[in-house]
């Protein structure tokens, strides 16, 4: 017992996610000591987000010294598919335990599987997977479900001091702590090396992209629906939003109706497409008793020397720049500046945005 309870006191202790999933399997790993035990979250890839792979959040095998997990940036197409699993997907739709066994194949013996579902408030997002030599007893099926029971308590704690309670997109509040977290990874000086396809990259180093989002006319849907409806139309966007960026991209209602995405990708190329995306994604939905909204949207590449203010501040204008020129638009502020339309930035003001 008090082993299980120094678990959960270790678990607990950390506010980072990713820290908190292999405290986890680490626990479970010492208390039912299985062949394996692992968590995975179903993740939407791809533009459409409709196809799902497994992206293996923490995994420990018997004798690992240390969890693995896949890299949050990893390619999705590389991560296996949601239905080569169907066990997991079971677990997944049913909201409930699951087991399983394989057959024993000559000298290599049965092995026997426990999915536990692991879900927000909002939905079930993945599973914990433990693989034994025996079958789970009904007792250590208790055990791991109370387990999970406080750390989705936690991670709804969590929830509530990052989210946004009306679309679950990211605070503003934990913006600037993942923007520097992004900087910080950025390298000192950018080594540009020619690839295959003729584009330039940094081999390996990431490059970050910060996107404002602000939706058209906004007054006017609150002025003439009222409030509720315009506050179902934040929460419609933010959907269009999830579903137009990859599962690591980082969304935030930064309040109001204004949105922001702080995204990875290999090229300013990239990041337009994907802006674009959810600019023509929003124009084509059917908002209910509203009809058609449109977005105006700004973006920049992230420069080593950024604050979280001046990042933002060249989105920004560049979202201005589009409100300027008829709405509904996506516009580089790099691109609006070589083409001449807008200065490099003026100094300033990290003050007066945070
Ligand atoms: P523009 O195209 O220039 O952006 O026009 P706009 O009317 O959208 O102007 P602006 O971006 O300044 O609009 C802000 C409006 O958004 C004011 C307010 O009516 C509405 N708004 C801000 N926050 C909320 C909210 O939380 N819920 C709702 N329903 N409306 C909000
Ligand atoms: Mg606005
Ligand atoms: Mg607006």
């Amino acid at each position: 017992m008090s082993e299980v309870v120094d678990h959960l006191a270790e678990m607990t202790g950390f506010r980072d996610r990713d820290v908190m999933d292999v405290t986890l399997v680490s626990a479970l790993r010492d208390l039912l000591e299985p062949l394996s035990v692992a968590i995975y979250r179903c993740v939407a890839v791809g533009d459409s987000a409709t196809e799902q792979r497994w992206l293996t959040r923490a995994r420990l095998n018997a004798d690992d010294a240390v969890a693995t997990a896949d890299p949050l940036w990893s390619d999705p197409a590389g991560l296996p598919l949601l239905q080569d699993y169907p066990q997991r997907l079971d677990c997944m739709h049913s909201r409930a335990v699951v087991q399983g066994e394989t057959a024993a194949v000559g000298e290599i013996a049965a092995q026997f599987i426990s999915l536990f579902p692991i879900a927000t408030d909002r939905e079930v997002v993945g599973v914990l997977e433990v693989i034994s030599a025996e079958r789970m007893s009904p007792k250590a099926q208790r055990m791991v479900s109370s387990v999970l029971r406080i750390y989705h308590n936690f991670q709804g704690l969590l929830d509530y001091s990052e989210r946004d309670t009306l679309t679950g997109l990211l605070n503003r509040k934990t913006f600037e702590d993942s923007f520097l977290k992004a900087v910080s990874e950025l390298p000192a000086r950018a080594i540009l090396a020619d690839t295959d396809d003729g584009r330039r990259h940094e081999s390996s180093s990431p490059r970050y992209f910060l996107g404002v989002i602000d939706i058209d006319h906004f007054k006017q849907v609150n002025d003439r629906f009222g409030h509720l409806i315009g506050d179902e139309v934040l929460l419609l966007l933010s959907r269009l939003m999830r579903s137009s960026f990859r599962f690591h991209d980082l969304l935030y209602r930064f309040g109001g109706e204004e949105f922001v995405v702080l995204m990875r990708c290999e090229d300013e190329l990239d990041a337009a497409h994907a802006f674009e995306r959810l600019r023509l994604n929003t124009e084509q939905y059917a908002f209910p008793q509203i009809g058609r909204i449109t977005v105006s949207i700004g973006f920049t590449q992230v420069r080593i020397e950024d604050s979280p203010a001046s990042a933002f501040e060249r989105a920004d204008k560049a979202v201005y720049h589009a409100k300027d020129s008829g709405r509904n638009q996506v516009h580089s502020h790099a691109e609006l500046v070589s083409a001449g339309k807008m200065s490099e930035q003026a100094q300033l003001s990290a003050m007066e945005l945070f």
